[in-house]
């Protein structure tokens, strides 16, 4: 990461310029969406940028990367799991995690439940939906989100905060604009169904966050737009 926090700080205002807009143009409060910074593939310095301007929390979608630079800062700041996470780290992860954003299976609801039981903790949250019936992408299915929701309520050791999805990558930007409406349509239906508020949707990330704060995001997940590209993932030699 070649950023200084100068060149940091110009591009958080932008974003939050960005996000101010949406909002505008959505009749919403600004107030109403927080930023996440996506600070994966980054070094810790990302998470302590995003801590001195201000940002609550920084999203990891590796539970063993965000445990290593966890422990490299001490940066006064939440973090919060994006990524696909399997049983077998659940514990890990609710150890060293503040939210879980990715929960989508009955599996995965049962490992964290015990694992935050042991820690003596309630963690929180959000179930992940494949909004956009992508079948690149994690997330229970839409038809299966009832059941998944109603064994999380009965987790004593878990907090349901709400829903999160990712898109669909396509050059249309339509798709991602069905994607997060599907997602705001099934959280009232849930709501309203099981009687909770659900208030988190986290949706939107460096390309379409404008359309997701349009439907009624919360949360933005932003990695891009604040940190610059991140590196390509090295091929193997062959
Ligand atoms: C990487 C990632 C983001 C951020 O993506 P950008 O396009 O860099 O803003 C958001 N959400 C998830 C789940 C991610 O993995």
């Amino acid at each position: 990461m070649n950023l200084s926090y100068e060149e940091f700080i110009k591009r958080a205002d932008a974003v939050k310029a960005r996000i101010a807009q949406a909002c505008s143009r959505a009749g919403r409060a600004a107030g109403g969406v927080e930023l996440l910074a996506v600070t994966k593939t980054h070094p810790a310095a990302a998470a302590e940028y995003a801590a001195r301007y201000g940002i609550r929390a920084v999203g990891e979608n590796r539970v063993q990367e965000g445990v290593e630079k966890r422990s490299q800062t001490r940066a006064a700041v939440a973090w919060e799991l994006i990524g696909h996470l399997q049983s077998n780290k659940a514990a890990l992860a609710a150890r060293h995690f503040d939210r879980i954003q990715s929960v989508d299976s009955l599996k995965l609801l049962a490992a964290l439940d015990r694992a935050a039981g042991e820690l003596g903790k309630r963690l929180p949250i959000l179930l992940q939906i494949n909004a956009g019936h992508d079948p690149a992408k994690f997330g229970v299915e839409p038809e299966d989100a009832p059941g998944l929701l109603e064994a999380a309520l009965g987790k004593t050791n878990l907090r349901v905060d709400g829903l999160m999805t990712v898109a669909p990558l396509s050059p249309d930007p339509a798709v991602a604009r069905a994607t997060f409406e599907n997602l705001r349509t099934i959280r009232d239906g849930l709501a309203t169904r099981f009687g909770t508020p659900l208030r988190e949707l986290s949706m939107g990330m460096t390309g379409d966050m404008d359309a997701a704060i349009a439907a009624g995001s919360t949360m933005i997940r932003v990695g891009t737009a604040l940190f610059g590209e991140r590196a390509p993932l090295q091929k193997p030699e062959t």
